[in-house]
């Protein structure tokens, strides 16, 4: 089967520490020296991310991720209380002979600068997060989203995230841990996502939720098992059916040191290099068996 159309891999979690980004990076590095397909990863996981951290690509572009949000002109307004009514999320409100915005929850949709019937709302910009590009000496170009410093609005920088300017072949997507809509966002419109576990109560239950959060959404998936005892044989409820286990990995100090220094796996152990090539090969026959 030919390698040369694109593929969008999601790598995703139903709990944070369980490795994904660990996945996520040296899928990346395995595809781009496989059979030398460009490859991008972004990474979507735009409060904690860490595949820049990783992969250590040579920055050539950087730029904020703004928003719009509304600000009102208390000279031109009637106190009408249109604005209140259209918004969705309560944001805006009259309060006595007042208006007053919340930006925390205000999303930016613009609906109350729309319905205000005597233009006194306008739009300000605001600075939500930032998005940085870069390239490693592999090839691989990364794609980072950074929230700001307090700031809750993961969505745009996601969004930022996401909009490849020119597709390459292959997408890898580190998603946001969880099943929440940060995750979703990441992972909806994917061909194949791949779950990352942990041998744990909590990792067999937040797998659960998100292998059916991948078919609510319509995205096959398998799972990568991290962490198991060396020849633990992988436990029944951690391959759920129809859901194949795509690759194990064991409890292994060098890998957790090697990862707490800020090495990727695919960098620092080349004894990995063939099971994550063959994992894109699987997870590449996986989604072009799905498309026929
Ligand atoms: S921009 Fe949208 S979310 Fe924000 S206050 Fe106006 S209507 Fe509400
Ligand atoms: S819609 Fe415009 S005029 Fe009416 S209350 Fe809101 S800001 Fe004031």
């Amino acid at each position: 089967m030919s390698n040369r159309y694109p593929l969008t891999i999601g790598v995703a979690a139903g709990k944070g520490g369980t490795g994904k980004t660990l996945i996520a990076t040296s899928l990346a590095l395995a595809i781009a020296e496989s059979d030398g397909t460009p490859v991008r990863l972004l990474d979507c996981d735009v409060e904690e991310p860490n595949s820049w951290l990783l992969l250590s690509p040579d920055e050539h572009e950087r730029r904020t991720v703004d928003v719009a949000l509304p600000r009102v002109d208390m000279d031109l307004c009637t106190l009408c209380g249109r604005c209140a009514e259209v918004c969705e999320v309560s944001a805006i409100a009259r309060i006595r002979d007042k208006i007053v915005i919340f930006p925390d929850l205000c999303f930016a949709c613009g609906s109350c600068v729309f319905a205000c019937p005597v233009n006194a709302l306008s739009e300000v910009p605001k600075t939500v997060g930032e998005v940085r590009t870069g390239l490693t000496p592999e090839g691989v170009e990364v794609r980072e989203g950074r929230l700001a410093v307090g700031q809750m609005r993961a969505g745009p920088v996601t969004r930022e995230v996401r909009t490849a300017v020119e597709p390459p072949l292959v997408t890898v997507i580190d998603s946001p841990p969880g099943t929440a809509c940060p995750m979703q966002q990441a992972v909806e419109g994917t061909d194949f996502c791949i779950l990352v576990t942990e041998p744990t109560p909590f990792g067999r239950s937040d797998l659960r939720a998100a292998v059916e959060t991948c078919q609510a959404l319509g995205v096959p998936c398998g799972v990568v098992v991290n962490r198991l005892d060396p020849g633990e044989p992988v436990p029944d409820d951690l391959s759920p059916e129809g859901v194949p286990v795509l690759l194990e990995i064991p409890h292994d100090r060098g890998i957790a040191e090697a990862y707490s220094r800020g090495e990727a796996l695919y960098r620092a152990f080349p004894a990995w290099r063939e099971p994550l090539t063959h994992l894109y090969h699987e997870v590449r026959r996986l989604a072009g068996t799905r498309s026929e």
